[in-house]
């Protein structure tokens, strides 16, 4: 095995939704920056977990989020051929349905070249095993296939989903009774919709479901809409895994053991019993279960329903969290509602982002403290990819002055989010 040694400014664990936009801002605003990231790529949940539609970058009012986020959006449209969508043109944003659409593979390889460009050190395939506080500085180790390597940083921003960083340095973390399900996405392809008809596919699907051809989470929403609506979509399925955590090898496997059977039994029963639909195909498939909510941070401050519904304006809030309330359950299948008035704006503020008792690290993503509630809301990838970026700029402004990234002002790192393109707050 190889043993590697490394020294940056930052290090950021995990280089997911938050996480790439975090390693941006601080190499950009002149630190020395690394990313550890255990997939494959840049981005995580919004391109190899396949949930490429982020929002939001535009409220009923303009825009809430913009910089590194919306710099690479943009971007990747071009390169596509496709147009900026026109907002103010678009169906109302207070519509759960206001996403906007991302190209997989060109928005991970423009986020990979301008990290390149920017001088991150990428590092991919390994993941974060050990964290140490040693003197004013992180000792960060990392495992990989045949390569064993410590990182040495000043200062660490978790942004690994599932708060690995902290529950390694056994800071405080929150975790819901009932957390929100982990999904499992798939897509069957060559479905001839236009011959199947809604009451006789629903018998067919009901059926299916007694006689155990398929179980009843196999479908992602049974309770709130009909089998059909699944075939009139394109056959993407996100089939929900409710009691999935995601947060360790072992539960991610069962994870996806659960999801991939029930892709295999949905495949047979859609090309075996559903007229039209015998030469249907599975070609696309993610590569893994995906988390909506394992471990978040016990943060300086936790956000609460109330703070998000009524949108608290904090003194030290770093970016704009417009969203509406996304919350999965075994029960309703999915309940989403919006803030009490649509022209609040929720924000988060800075202590969010601070583990307790903490100094030197940092959190940016999912991992957001916050009550489940407000959790639901801030989670949006639009949100955390602001968060990224607030959390890349405090980062590097503690290096610059020499002190710890919570004695940064919050004003301090929207200021320089601004000069990155970001939206005031
Ligand atoms: C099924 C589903 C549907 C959703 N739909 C939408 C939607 O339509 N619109 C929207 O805006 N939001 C949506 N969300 C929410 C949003 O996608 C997530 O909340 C957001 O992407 C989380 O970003 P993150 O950076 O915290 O985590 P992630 O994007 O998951 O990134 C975490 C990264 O850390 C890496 N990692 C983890 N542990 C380690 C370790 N120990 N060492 C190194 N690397 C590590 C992972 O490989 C990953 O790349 C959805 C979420 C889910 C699960």
């Amino acid at each position: 095995m190889k043993c590697i040694s490394e020294t940056v400014d930052v290090v950021i664990a995990g280089g997911g939704t938050a996480g790439h936009i975090a390693a941006l801002q601080a190499a950009r605003a002149g630190v020395k920056t690394a990313v550890i990231e255990a997939g494959t790529m840049l981005g995580g949940t919004t391109t190899s977990g396949g949930v490429n539609m982020p929002n939001h970058f535009f409220s009923t009012h303009g825009p809430v989020v913009q910089g590194i986020a919306w710099e690479l959006y943009t971007k990747s449209k071009k390169i596509e051929g496709l147009p900026i969508p026109d907002y103010r043109k678009r169906r109302p944003v207070e519509t759960p349905g206001y996403y906007s659409y991302i190209n997989i593979p060109i928005y991970a390889a423009i986020a990979e070249e301008e990290a390149v460009k920017a001088g991150v050190n990428l590092h991919y395939h390994e993941f974060v095993a050990d964290v140490k506080a040693v003197g004013n500085q992180w000792e960060v180790t990392s495992l990989g296939r045949g390569i064993k390597r410590l990182t040495r940083a000043r200062e660490i921003i978790d942004c690994t989903g599932d708060s690995d960083v902290l529950r390694i340095l056994g800071l405080g973390v929150l975790h819901s009774k009932v957390p929100q399900p982990g999904t499992y996405q798939y897509k069957i392809e060559n479905i001839e919709h236009e011959q199947i008809w809604e009451k006789e596919v629903q018998a067919l699907y009901e059926e299916a479901v007694q006689n155990g051809t398929l179980k009843k989470g196999d479908f992602a929403y049974p309770n709130m809409l009909p089998f059909k609506n699944y075939l009139d979509h394109g056959g993407h399925n996100g089939t929900h895994i409710y009691d999935a955590d995601t947060s360790d090898a072992d539960g991610q496997t069962r994870a996806n053991l659960e999801g991939r059977a029930r892709m295999l039994r949905m495949f047979k029963f859609v090309t075996s019993s559903i007229p039209g639909c015998e030469r249907a195909v599975l070609k696309t498939m993610y590569p893994h279960a995906l988390a909506r909510e394992t471990y978040r941070a016990v943060g300086e401050y936790i956000v609460t329903k109330q703070d998000f519904m009524q949108a608290t304006d904090f003194e030290d809030k770093v970016c704009n969290a417009f969203n509406y309330i996304d919350l999965h359950s075994k029960e309703k299948g999915c309940d989403v509602y919006f803030h009490e008035s649509r022209d609040m704006l929720p924000t988060v503020p800075f202590r969010a982002l601070i583990p307790k008792g903490s100094s030197r690290i940092t959190v940016a993503g999912r991992i957001v403290s916050a009550e489940r509630v407000a959790f639901a809301g801030i989670r949006a990838q639009c949100t955390c990819m602001a968060m990224g970026q607030a959390m890349g700029a405090a980062a590097a402004l503690a290096v610059k002055k020499g002190v710890s990234s919570r004695d940064i002002s919050a004003g301090d790192i929207v200021a320089l989010t601004v000069e990155h393109g970001a939206v005031p707050v």
